[in-house]
């Protein structure tokens, strides 16, 4: 169901205008204003949820079902080198629209706009560290 606060089912609807990429029944893939690099496109679920947390699988399903393929058509649009996926959850991690969406930024090489910048803790954690961690995050999962 659409939330009425909502920016991206605003879109889904045509109450707000965007450069529409793709859409079927359950997905709707469009640019994003920022164009970080060229081509850059959000991929959303037509149901609202909010992000990651909130997603039903069947919705997870349907909506990264179709990301190969509009991967496919940006490389083949414009011939990038590579193209990162990105999704952001919650405003620490820079989520700015409260509708789960997959950012796809083709990459054109180095400067081409994009970053991201990672460190590496490889020395922090010992092979049992990694184990007992990794068992905490099983024991979670429902
Ligand atoms: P995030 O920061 O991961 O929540 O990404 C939200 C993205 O939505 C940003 O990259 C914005 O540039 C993009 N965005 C916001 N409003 C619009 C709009 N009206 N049309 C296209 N993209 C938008
Ligand atoms: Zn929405």
């Amino acid at each position: 169901m659409a939330h009425e606060d909502c920016i991206f089912c605003k879109i889904i609807a045509g109450d707000i205008p965007s450069a529409k990429v793709y859409e079927d029944d359950q997905v709707y893939a469009f640019l994003d204003i920022s164009q970080v690099t060229k081509g850059h496109t959000l991929v959303i679920p037509k149901t609202h949820v909010k992000n990651i947390y909130e997603t039903p699988s069947e919705v997870a399903s349907e909506l990264f079902a179709r990301v190969p393929r509009i991967a496919n058509a940006i490389k083949a649009a414009y011939k990038p080198v590579g193209m990162n996926l990105l999704n952001n959850n919650e405003a620490p991690a820079d989520q700015s629209v409260f509708h789960i969406h997959i950012h796809l930024i083709p990459r054109y090489g180095e400067g081409d706009g994009y970053s991201s910048n990672w460190n590496v803790h490889t020395e922090d954690y010992t092979p049992e560290d990694l184990q007992t961690m990794a068992a905490e995050i099983n024991s979670e999962i429902k």
